[in-house]
């Protein structure tokens, strides 16, 4: 036996009928929204996430599935979705072709991460993002869209975060003034601290070393220094969030792990995950368009990941459809009406399993009970001379016989 790759998942039948719920959900709930949906491939070039996602990221620097290609071409296995979709965006101009430019996407993400519960090498996600508008007011319908995703899932939700990161003209000065509140005590922080105050100092932010804790509690806020147009706008995005009724609260903390994030930042975060509890984290990215090539446009958006998600869904959420109906025939002549009845009901949209030839009644009728299928549809010699079919309730174990030109009609009575 060839075992799978650590990290990744086999998403076996007893659970798929909850991944099934998150993902119906979550093209209803875009669609409602206004969103469009694309779906973009899972290999691009390296440069796109080294300029898009950010060269001083974890994700750049460490968990990139990256390789050159038989064409001497380095290649990525996309790490997230927001470069790949601005590229599609900028590459077949959609601006233009799209009342707004409201996208929405699903599909597998790849990180060389250290796996744990809720953390995966190749996990999935809900990616939804919207460009060419700057207003804060999309700001408050995105955060309000995924809380309402959330609460249509049924999930209990622990708390909504938010902070603002500030924009190009006012973030050097918080980065200047982290710099200079760790001063002496750089030197304690961990390697990767120390790297990240010479590279991207609110990526300190980020870190989760015990001993560190301390002192990047201590650090000033990103709110304290952002200019007026950053303090105007997230003031609009809090009453924004205000209007809708929605509970939130502001941490300094919530930088994200991504270079392109500017102002708005938020995460949603569920309870009882443990240590992964992040159901979804986005953020407003006003100049990411410009940076891979694109006009200059706005942009903001957030990624959910759906392991998170079917995790947290309540218990009994997506549970499988049983089937309506098995198809039993006893005796070697009864197979083939066996058959056409079963495709009969297919046909009328009604759930048959059936047997397959030389299988006694005994062993077809052990397997009826162990599909968990709602009644037998038994067809033997007596039922055929007589143009009929015996309905077996699994429940009750009630027996009842019809015609056979009226078997679809009740079942499909049966049904409703
Ligand atoms: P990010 O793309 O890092 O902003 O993450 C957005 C969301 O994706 C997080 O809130 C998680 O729900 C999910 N996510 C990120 N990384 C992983 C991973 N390695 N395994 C499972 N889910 C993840």
């Amino acid at each position: 036996m060839i075992p799978g790759i650590r990290g990744t998942r086999d998403i076996l039948p007893a659970e798929v009928g909850r991944w099934q719920q998150v993902e119906r959900v979550a093209r209803a709930v875009c669609e409602r929204y206004g969103y469009a949906e694309v779906r973009t491939p899972v290999i691009e070039r390296e440069e796109l996430f080294a300029k898009g996602t950010g060269e001083s990221t974890d994700i750049v620097q460490k968990e990139m599935y990256a390789f050159t290609d038989k064409g001497g071409e380095r290649i990525t296995l996309r790490p997230e979705a927001t470069p790949s979709m601005v590229r599609a965006f900028v590459e077949h101009s959609l601006e233009q072709a799209l009342p707004f430019a409201k996208l929405y996407s699903l599909g597998p993400m790849f990180r060389y991460e250290r796996p744990q519960k809720g953390r995966y090498r190749q996990f999935h996600q809900l990616d939804v993002e919207v460009f060419c508008i700057a207003d804060p007011a999309v700001d408050g319908e995105v955060i309000e869209m995924a809380s309402a995703f959330v609460a249509e899932l049924g999930i209990t939700v622990a708390e909504l975060v938010i902070n603002s990161v500030g924009c190009e003209a006012c973030r050097p000065r918080f980065s200047a003034a982290l710099v200079e509140a760790l001063g002496a005590r750089l030197s304690e922080l961990c390697g990767d601290c120390q790297r990240r105050a010479r590279t991207n100092p609110l990526r300190i932010f980020d870190c989760k070393v015990p001993a560190d804790q301390p002192i990047i509690d201590a650090l000033p806020h990103s709110e304290d220094y952002l200019c007026e147009a950053c303090r105007v706008h997230f003031d609009e995005v809090k009453r924004h969030l205000d209007a809708y009724g929605l509970l939130y609260r502001v941490s300094h903390r919530l930088v994200r792990g991504l270079d392109y994030y500017t102002r708005t930042t938020f995460e949603i975060l569920g309870a009882g995950l443990g240590a992964q509890n992040a159901l979804l984290g986005g953020g407003r990215y006003d100049h990411l368009v410009k940076r891979l090539g694109g006009p200059d446009r706005a942009g903001i958006g957030f990624a959910a990941g759906l392991e998170r998600l079917v995790l947290a869904l309540p218990e009994g959420a997506g549970d499988a459809n049983v089937a309506d109906a098995f198809v039993v025939a006893i005796g070697e002549a009864s197979w083939p009406a066996a058959r056409m009845l079963a495709r009969d009901l297919r046909r009328a949209g009604l759930t048959a399993l059936i047997d397959y030839d030389g299988h006694s009644s005994k062993s077809q009728m052990k397997r009826a009970n162990r599909s968990g299928a709602r009644r037998m549809l038994i067809l033997g010699e007596d039922e055929l001379a007589r143009q009929q079919v015996t309905i077996k309730e699994m429940e009750t174990g009630h027996q009842h016989t019809v015609a056979r030109d009226q078997v679809t009609a009740e079942l499909t009575k049966l049904r409703r």
